[in-house]
C-alpha cells in the first residue's frame, strides 16, 4: 500500500463545527442569513479588534468589496504587493482598474516602503493619484505596517490589508487585518482556519461595513418590491459555512500554537544545515506561521536545489510547493508596472513551502524528517 499524502496544510476541524451545522440544520436556517453568520461576524470582530466585519463567501470577494467601497474604477490605479497569492489582485482586474506592482523587502518578504513611496511619487508627478495600497501580511509574518501606514498618512491614500493568510498574527499585540482602512480574511480550505470557503471585510467604519453587507446580497434597495439603483454582488456568506467558522474560531490559537511549533520543528531540522534561511519575526512581530516556509542558498550549498529538493519530497508523498510566483512575473500581468528590485523574484527561485498542517501526527513528522535527511545525505 502507498504512504498516505501528507499535505501543505489541510482542514483541521475542532469538535464543535459539527455540532453547529446540525444546529444549523435543525433550526431550518440553511441559507446566507442566520444567527451563525451574526455571530461569527461578532466573534471575528473581537478576536482582531476591528469594530465591525462582513462574512462573504471568499477573500476575493472581500477585497473586491474594499475597491469598491473606495470607489476604485476603471483606469485607477492600485498599489499591489507583487509577492502574493493572485487572489489579492484579481479584483483590482474586476474593477477595471491598473494594479501597479510593489517588491518586497527581505526581513518580512512583504510590500517594501521605500518601493511603495517611490511609486507613489512617480504616479504624483504624472498627476494620478494612486486609489489604494494594498498590502499583504504573506505566510502569515506582518509586514511592516508602521512604516507603511505612515507612507498611507503622508500621502492620503487608504490602505486594504490582506489578511488572508494571517489570522492570529500581530505587531506590538495589535492584530493583523487592524492596521488598514479595511482589513481582508480568508477561510479557504487551506487557511488556518476554514469554513471550507469564506472570507471577512473588517473596518471600524459601520456604515462602510454595512454598505459592503447591502452589496454582497445584490444591492437591493429599501422597498417592498426588487428595487436597484447600483451593481450588487451575491457575495453574502452562508450560515452553514458561518457555522464551521464560528466553532474554528474557538481552536483559533490552538491551530497558532501547532503551526509555531511546525516551523521550530524545520528549523531544529535544518539548524545544521549550511545555506538554509528561514522568515525570522523582527521585534514585536508575531506571526502565525500559517505555512512553514526555507529558502535554499544554492551558492552556499549547492545539494540545495529547490526542484529536486520538491521532487524528492513528492516521492514519498509529501506536498511542498515553490513560495507564490509574483504577479509582475505572471503572464497575465506582463505589461503592468513594477516598482523595486528582486527581492521577490530571488524568494520564489529559491523558497519552498513545507507541510505545516496543524493536524500533522508525530508519525508525519517522522516522515518528514527521514525524508529530509535523505535527501540532504544522498
Ligand atoms: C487565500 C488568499 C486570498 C484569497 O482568499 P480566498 O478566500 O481564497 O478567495 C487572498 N490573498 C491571499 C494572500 C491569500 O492567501
Amino acid at each position: 500500500m502507498g504512504k498516505s499524502k501528507i499535505w501543505l496544510s489541510s482542514p483541521h476541524m475542532g469538535t464543535v463545527e459539527l455540532k453547529n451545522v446540525q444546529e444549523a440544520f435543525v433550526t431550518n436556517w440553511v441559507a446566507p442569513v442566520g444567527p451563525f453568520i451574526n455571530k461569527f461576524e461578532e466573534n471575528l470582530s473581537a478576536c482582531t479588534k476591528v469594530k465591525h466585519t462582513a462574512v462573504v463567501q471568499s477573500g476575493t470577494a472581500a477585497i473586491h468589496l474594499a475597491l469598491r467601497l473606495l470607489e476604485v474604477g476603471t483606469g485607477d490605479v492600485v498599489l499591489c504587493q507583487s509577492f502574493t497569492f493572485i487572489g489579492s489582485s484579481n479584483p483590482i482586474s474586476y474593477q477595471n482598474a491598473e494594479p501597479v506592482f510593489i517588491d518586497s523587502e527581505p526581513e518580512t518578504w512583504n510590500m517594501c516602503p521605500e518601493a511603495l513611496e517611490t511609486a507613489i511619487k512617480h504616479h504624483l508627478n504624472q498627476g494620478k493619484k494612486p486609489k489604494a495600497i494594498l498590502v499583504v501580511h504573506l505566510y502569515g509574518m506582518p509586514a511592516k505596517m508602521k512604516e507603511i501606514t505612515a507612507i498611507s498618512e503622508q500621502y492620503e491614500i487608504p490602505i486594504i490589508e490582506d489578511a488572508a493568510e494571517a489570522l492570529g498574527s500581530s505587531i506590538n499585540g495589535k492584530p493583523c487585518s487592524s492596521f488598514g482602512a479595511f482589513g481582508v480574511l480568508s477561510f479557504n480550505g487551506n487557511k488556518i482556519i476554514t469554513t471550507s470557503g469564506g472570507g471577512a471585510l473588517q473596518s471600524n467604519d459601520e456604515i462602510a461595513i454595512n454598505k459592503a453587507r447591502f452589496l454582497s446580497t445584490q444591492a437591493r434597495d429599501d422597498a417592498p418590491h426588487y428595487e436597484h439603483s447600483t451593481v450588487g454582488y451575491n457575495y453574502r456568506m452562508s450560515n452553514i459555512s458561518a457555522a464551521i467558522g464560528v466553532g474554528q474560531l474557538e481552536v483559533l490559537e490552538d491551530r497558532v500554537k501547532a503551526k509555531r511549533e511546525n516551523h521550530a520543528f524545520y528549523q531544529d531540522l535544518f539548524k545544521e544545515v549550511e545555506g538554509v534561511h528561514f522568515l525570522e519575526e523582527p521585534k514585536g512581530f508575531f506571526s502565525n506561521r500559517w505555512l512553514s516556509c526555507v529558502v535554499f542558498d544554492q551558492e552556499k550549498n549547492k545539494k540545495l536545489n529547490p526542484d529536486q529538493f520538491r521532487i524528492h519530497l513528492e516521492q514519498e508523498n509529501i506536498e511542498s510547493r515553490p513560495l507564490w510566483k509574483p504577479m509582475h512575473l505572471q503572464p497575465l500581468y506582463k505589461n503592468k508596472q513594477f516598482f523595486g528590485g528582486k527581492i521577490a523574484e530571488e524568494l520564489f527561485q529559491k523558497g519552498l513551502c513545507l507541510p505545516s498542517g496543524s493536524n500533522l501526527t508525530l508519525q508525519e513528522k517522522d516522515r518528514i524528517q527521514n525524508t529530509i535527511l535523505s535527501f540532504l545525505d544522498q
